[in-house]
């Protein structure tokens, strides 16, 4: 069985579509490439093989070091961010062919973080998640509400049109390589967790879009995570919700019982 998890993903059994769980670490500006190595040294063991694809997303100095450690192995290497252009005068920047020809396969695009520190827009999320696409890379794209906007019941209606601008021309083949990570803003490095049924609800919501844009076929294979605060002690109920399909986890993903929340079940 575990074979055919691996080629097919999603795996069409009996007209359902069982989608793979999809767990992947953002690092955030933490482990150099010696730190780096020596976590997923420890870690790819331990979280290899398993029922989920697994994935390191960090930082782009660590980049070659994870790639080495996870030589082999299932487990992926993601970066946090990217430019959307291929090549020219962008100080600091990375493009997605640099990345694609070290090896990365999946990108974070458009994390909170990114929008409030960088000034990263809908507009510039939906062409990041362009970029990615053209040069084979995974998007995990991120979207989620403020804390202000949950407070004005605005979650859902705020998710949508974000899922709306990053999807904006995209056809239907390359969205479902996209894996959407719902992230309250709110719940990001809080260690205040939203509750499995808001999780499940705007993930419902964010499905719900991708079946307006794209039809249900693919709205039923698109995998969505959750992503905020997410700990081995929570992992469990919120992976159990029908339209949550794993979790972008920040804080817990470099700690030492990281595989507890991949090994959730
Ligand atoms: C994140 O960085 O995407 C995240 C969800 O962080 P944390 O798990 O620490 O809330």
């Amino acid at each position: 069985m575990l074979w055919l998890c691996r080629i097919n993903n999603p795996i069409i059994e009996s007209g359902i579509t069982m989608r793979k769980k999809i767990i992947a670490g953002n690092w955030k500006m933490n482990k150099g490439p010696d730190a780096a190595r020596e976590f997923a040294v420890e870690m790819t063991p331990k979280v290899d093989g398993g029922a989920a694809d697994v994935v390191f997303c960090v930082p782009y100095v660590s980049l070659l070091a994870a790639l080495d450690a996870a030589k082999g192995t299932f487990v992926a290497i993601g970066a946090q961010n990217m430019h959307f252009e291929d090549a020219g005068a962008y100080t600091g920047e990375v493009s997605p062919g640099m990345l694609k020809e070290l090896g990365v396969k999946y990108v974070i695009i458009g994390h909170s973080e990114r929008r409030a520190y960088f000034g990263e827009t809908d507009d510039i999320v939906n062409k990041k998640a362009k970029a990615a696409l053209v040069h084979g890379l995974m998007p995990i794209l991120c979207v989620g509400e403020s804390l202000e906007q949950r407070n004005l019941g605005i979650t859902i209606e705020h998710v949508r049109i974000q899922v709306k601008i990053a999807f904006d021309g995209i056809s239907a083949v390359d969205a479902e390589k996209i894996v959407i990570a719902y992230e309250p803003i709110w719940a990001i490095g809080t260690g205040v967790t939203a509750t499995a049924q808001q999780a499940e609800e705007a993930c419902a919501a964010v499905r719900q879009v991708v079946a307006e844009l794209y039809g249900q076929p693919i709205a039923d294979k698109i995998r969505i995570q959750y992503g905020g605060s997410v700990t081995a002690d929570n992992a469990a109920e919120l992976f159990a919700q029908p339209n949550i399909d794993g979790g972008l986890v920040g804080g817990a993903s470099i700690k030492a019982d990281f595989d507890r929340i991949v090994n959730y079940q």
